[in-house]
């Protein structure tokens, strides 16, 4: 082994490990601190709070620079545009096999659901009513610095397109700037590296008060509906990614999620993909995935590819329909695997956001979106899983992706 490789693996497993400890620390301190939840949330949320504002800093320049670098090194606009076609395919079936199994294991076990009480249920929707194209229209940005400062990825990955495509039909010309952008990108990468050592603390002091406050009690009375969205979680995960890393990816299923653990834990407590972003790229790369397909399926996939999103949206859609005595038909349940794919496609990979968006599945099959009353108490413990989920999708995919690139280039380069 060489000095380098075995600094690598020193640095590698430790930090798993730390996060793996602190997460379970979290889970002791928070149960220990269930009657002084005011405690938690005053004294140990603030230092997760600013780790978790450290990664959002981090995560608007990383998204810039490492698709602009990546998209220049690739300097064939064409094969953008094909990693960006299997991309967006990949994310699109996935999460509909994800709505179609959360709507399945739901309808399933929805007699096992508790019927809660609607009356006097209120919902404020939080949302601003927007027209059918305003999700393609809010793509592009109509401001050079607002999309980094709104940390709007979507807005962020259009950008750094246009800029990283300038610079390949420049050529020789754009010299300076590749290698100024290559440098940046080295510098913002670092600064990444040095945040993420902190996260087992991050880890801990985000996920602690999150369970001192939704103790054991608060989960009661939805804990099979709980159940039910965690075991398609996990199914998702170990059917749907272990086959897709493997018959697609080339990777043994156990590597690819031993590899994944910490950006799984991580996001698991900061239920959160943006967040999860940069710890994200780091574990996807040291798999093997290459840079520049990491670098432009990761954020993408941060923004649009949600299956535990999707699938928690199934879940609730059901049970919250049972709550209200209503039994959903047919086409009512195909409508919902339409709609929960488009809104988890349209959901920011912020916490919470998910549920904001499941009054858009609700109101498409007309149930009353003040049913999410029924469910929001317990939004936070939906949340991380469904985050694990979601980013462990977008890993899969840098994975895949990264391996049919490679196998096309040794292809072209056997026929040259
Ligand atoms: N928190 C999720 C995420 O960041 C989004 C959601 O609320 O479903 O991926």
């Amino acid at each position: 082994m060489t000095k380098e490789t075995s600094a690598v693996n020193r640095k590698k497993l430790p930090l798993a490990g730390q996060i793996f400890i602190a997460l379970v620390l979290a889970i002791i301190a928070g149960l220990l601190l269930q009657d002084h939840a005011d405690f938690a949330d005053s004294y140990i949320k603030p230092f997760g709070t600013i780790f978790l504002n450290l990664v959002k800093f981090i995560v608007g320049p990383i998204v810039l620079f490492s698709i602009m670098a990546g998209v220049i090194s690739l300097s064939d606009i064409r094969k953008v545009g094909s990693i960006g076609g299997i991309t967006i395919v990949y994310y699109l079936v996935t999460t509909a096999v994800a709505t179609t199994l959360g709507l399945l294991m739901a309808n399933l076990f929805k007699g096992s659901f508790p019927v809660l009480s609607t009356q006097d249920l209120t919902y404020e929707l939080q949302q601003a009513q927007s027209g059918p194209l305003d999700v393609i229209v809010n793509i592009f940005p109509s401001n050079f610095l607002a999309p980094i400062i709104d940390a709007n990825m979507l807005q962020v990955i259009v950008m750094a397109l246009f800029i990283g495509f300038a610079i390949i039909l420049i050529g020789d010309k754009a010299k300076g700037a590749v290698s100024t952008i290559n440098t940046w990108n080295d510098i913002f990468m670092k600064v990444m590296d040095m945040i993420l050592r902190l996260s087992p603390i991050g880890v801990f002091c985000l996920l602690s008060p999150v369970i001192a406050a939704n103790g054991a009690a608060v989960i009661g009375s939805l804990a099979k509906v709980l159940l039910v969205a965690y075991i398609c979680y996990f199914i998702h995960a170990i059917v749907t990614y272990s086959i897709s890393v493997k018959a697609l990816g080339g990777m043994s299923p156990v590597r690819f999620f031993k590899g994944m653990a910490p950006a799984m834990l991580f996001a698991f407590s900061s239920a959160s993909s943006v967040g999860t972003l940069p710890m994200n790229i780091e574990c996807t790369e040291k798999l093997g995935a290459s840079k520049e397909v990491a670098s432009f399926v990761l954020p993408l996939g941060a923004t649009i590819n949600m299956d535990g999103t999707a699938i928690y949206q199934g879940v609730c859609a059901v049970f919250i329909a049972s709550c209200y005595g209503i039994d959903l038909s047919l086409s009512q349940i195909i409508t919902i695997v339409l709609t929960a794919t488009l809104a988890s496609i349209g959901t920011a990979g912020v916490p919470g956001a998910g549920m904001v968006m499941l009054a858009m599945v609700l109101e498409s099959v007309g149930l009353p979106v003040d049913g999410i009353a029924l469910v929001a108490g317990v939004d936070r413990i939906f949340d991380m899983g469904r985050t694990t989920l979601n980013i462990t999708g977008d890993a899969s995919c840098a994975i895949i992706v990264s391996n049919l690139l490679k196998k096309t280039e040794a292809r072209r380069a056997v026929k040259n």
